[in-house]
């Protein structure tokens, strides 16, 4: 059962039940008091009857009486005179006067044959019966003087006044022997017979009667009856107006009910609208009571909600982007300063870091050193010995720390050069089980720091650092190795070249010079013969190191095949690549090769110089030139060398 027929139903037994109670005594009193007051009613009715039948009686007998007077006073023409006038104003019927001796003096109307004193009189013919007033006549001296008589017909003017009298009831007059003698209305005889002897008031056959005894001043008695009818109309007028009640109060309280419930169902389809997922629903505030209230408080919810969802989704894409990025970057670059700057970015965000910094450990792993730093004050070139404050800690614990740096109690000691003052995290990188290197963070948008969480978090990231770290030096040996020369540490013949074409396009471009020098070590078969191949490479070895002292670091030392060497010098012309090889031989030649208890071994090297672009203006012609060169310097002896005689043929270089 919904809420509104709930409602509705309490609305209509809230005026219900009032209402039947209401009902059942009314229809219990009802009755009773409409009979007690129509008993009332039919009582003074009958009074009022025998009080009117009284007026009659007196009205006659003042007739009676103007009549004799007038007999008297001024004789029979007189008296006839007033009779008339009197019967004609209504002030009786008929009015006779007679004599001393009985004859009739003056007389008009129709009169009873033996009247009496106020008194009744059956109808003995067409007329009556009568109300009649007798007044004996006197003369001055106080003889008889005859009578004079006054008197109305009841079933006239008598009987429609008596009915006027008890609205709407009925009278039936009765003579002094009981005998009905005038009705408004025919009643059977046992209903009127019942009523002389029944109490005033007593209800049988229908009515209500009353009965007022003839008395020695009346000439009649009276019985009045009434319908007793009123009583159950009564009863169906309240029950009509107890049903119209109950159909206003249903239809009241179903609109009543559907108003009450109405702005409930709008909040609960917002609901329901939110709960699935529209938090764009906003509810109508129609009115200031408890549901205005409610749909209020619902809005304020639902927008502390979308602005919740907005940050978490904020939050999310951010986290999404982050990742995106960090995934991108250490699967798609072997740039380890890029990576470190991700991964390091993404650790501020992801624990709301103010700043940070990674450390890697030199190759020495004695030290570490500052490789990337975001928000922080730190020197570029920070260095920290393994052990030497918060980091240098980590990187020889190998575990995490968190705290606060600074120099009060419990607080985390900084080296100089380290931030200090802040909250911080502190991470090792390592890559199976070695510590690499370590990842700091800085203050916390939190007063509180950072926490457990973050803790967590940053771990994760260290270990994505790490991983990206491992493939970044491993790619970068990789890359090392198919460049360089195994034996010698020197550049190999790819990387070459790879260098020299790029060197004279820039020599050309800029219109700079550039030489080629290729050397050889002289004998150096013999050396592998008596000393063994083991030594030779020993030898090989300490060839390279001795031309790296000689060189300038831009210039590109490679090993060009078994004991060849061949070197790239930018911005180095005929003379100046005159006085490296010159240098060149004279430190191989200057002390034997070998390490100290070893027996010594003499060697010499002999060297060909090729100069851009007078003896070519690509590699492989200068290399051609340098190798003449080198040939010459062979056959010259060898511990010699020898600048190329050729020249290149004739090219117009452009400006
Ligand atoms: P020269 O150049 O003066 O004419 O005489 P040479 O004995 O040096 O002759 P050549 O340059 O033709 O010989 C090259 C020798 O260098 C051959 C080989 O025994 C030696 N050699 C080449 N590569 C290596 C290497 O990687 N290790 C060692 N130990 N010896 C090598
Ligand atoms: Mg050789
Ligand atoms: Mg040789």
């Amino acid at each position: 059962m919904t809420l509104r027929w709930r409602l509705t139903l309490s609305f209509v037994l809230v005026v219900l039940v009032p209402l039947l109670v209401g009902l059942v005594v009314v229809g219990r009193a009802l009755p009773q008091a409409a009979q007690s007051q129509q008993k009332a009613g039919v009582i003074s009715a009958s009074r009022l009857v025998g009080t009117v039948l009284q007026d009659y009686c007196d009205r006659a007998k003042a007739a009676a009486e103007a009549a004799g007077r007038a007999a008297t006073t001024t004789g029979p023409a007189g008296a006839r005179a007033a009779a008339v006038s009197l019967v004609s104003r209504g002030l009786a019927d008929g009015i006779r006067v007679t004599g001393p001796t009985g004859t009739v003096v003056a007389g008009t109307g129709t009169l009873p044959a033996q009247p009496e004193d106020c008194g009744g009189d059956p109808s003995t013919g067409a007329s009556g019966p009568w109300l009649t007033a007798v007044v004996p006549l006197m003369t001055t001296a106080g003889a008889p003087a005859g009578s004079a008589v006054a008197t109305f017909d009841v079933s006239g003017v008598l009987l429609r006044r008596l009915h006027q009298a008890v609205g709407t009831g009925e009278v039936v007059l009765v003579g002094t022997t009981g005998k009905v003698v005038a009705a408004t209305r025919t009643f059977a005889p046992e209903l009127v017979r019942d009523s002389f002897s029944d109490p005033p008031g007593t209800t049988s056959y229908g009515y209500v009667s009353a009965f007022v005894p003839p008395a020695r001043s009346q000439a009649y008695g009276a019985v009045v009856l009434q319908r007793t009818a009123e009583g159950p109309a009564l009863l169906v007028d309240a029950g009509a107006v107890i049903a119209l009640s109950i159909l206003i109060a249903i239809a009241i309280a179903v609109i009543s009910a559907r108003a009450t419930t109405k702005p409930l169902e709008e909040l609960g389809d917002a609901a329901a609208r939110i709960a699935s997922g529209d938090l764009s629903t906003v509810i109508v505030v129609k009115s200031r009571d408890e549901v205005g209230r409610l749909a209020t408080a619902f809005n304020t919810m639902t927008d502390e909600l979308r602005g919740y969802v907005g940050q978490l989704e904020a939050s999310r894409d951010e986290l999404q982007a982050g990742l995106a990025r960090l995934g991108d970057t250490l699967s798609s670059t072997h740039d380890l300063d890029r990576i470190l700057h991700v991964v390091l970015e993404s650790a501020m965000a992801s624990t709301r870091a103010s700043g940070g910094m990674v450390l890697l450990l030199t190759p020495s792993r004695d030290e570490l050193v500052l490789a990337v730093s975001a928000g922080l004050d730190v020197p570029l070139d920070l260095r920290l010995k393994v052990g030497e404050g918060v980091s240098g800690q980590v990187a020889l614990s190998g575990d995490p720390v968190r705290g606060r740096v600074g120099d009060g109690p419990g607080e985390l000691r900084p080296a100089s050069g380290e931030p200090g003052n802040h909250s911080l995290i502190a991470v090792p990188l390592k890559s199976s089980g070695k510590v690499i290197g370590v990842l700091d963070l800085y203050d916390c948008s939190l007063p509180e720091g950072f926490d457990d969480n973050d803790l967590a978090t940053i771990r994760t990231f260290a270990s994505q650092a790490t991983v990206a770290v491992d493939n970044v030096l491993l790619h970068e040996e990789a890359q090392r190795l198919s460049i360089t020369d195994g034996l010698t540490g020197l550049w190999n013949y790819r990387y070459f070249t790879m260098t020299v074409a790029k060197e004279i396009e820039r020599a050309a471009r800029f219109h700079r010079p550039l030489a080629l020098l290729m050397l050889d070590l002289d004998h150096f078969k013999a050396v592998n013969d008596s000393f063994g191949h083991q030594r030779g490479d020993a030898v090989l070895v300490e060839l390279a190191a001795r031309i790296r002292g000689e060189v300038r670091d831009v210039d590109t030392v490679a090993r060009y095949g078994g004991e060849e060497i061949v070197i790239v010098l930018p911005e180095t012309d005929q003379s100046g690549a005159a006085q490296l090889v010159e240098r060149i031989c004279e430190a191989i030649r200057r002390k034997p090769f070998g390490e100290p208890g070893e027996p010594p071994v003499r060697v010499t090297v002999s060297g060909g110089v090729a100069v851009f672009p007078t003896h070519g203006l690509v590699a492989s012609a200068l290399l051609a030139r340098a190798d003449e060169a080198l040939y010459v310097a062979k056959r010259s002896g060898r511990d010699t060398w020898r600048v190329s005689t050729s020249t290149s043929a004739a090219v117009q270089l452009p400006d």
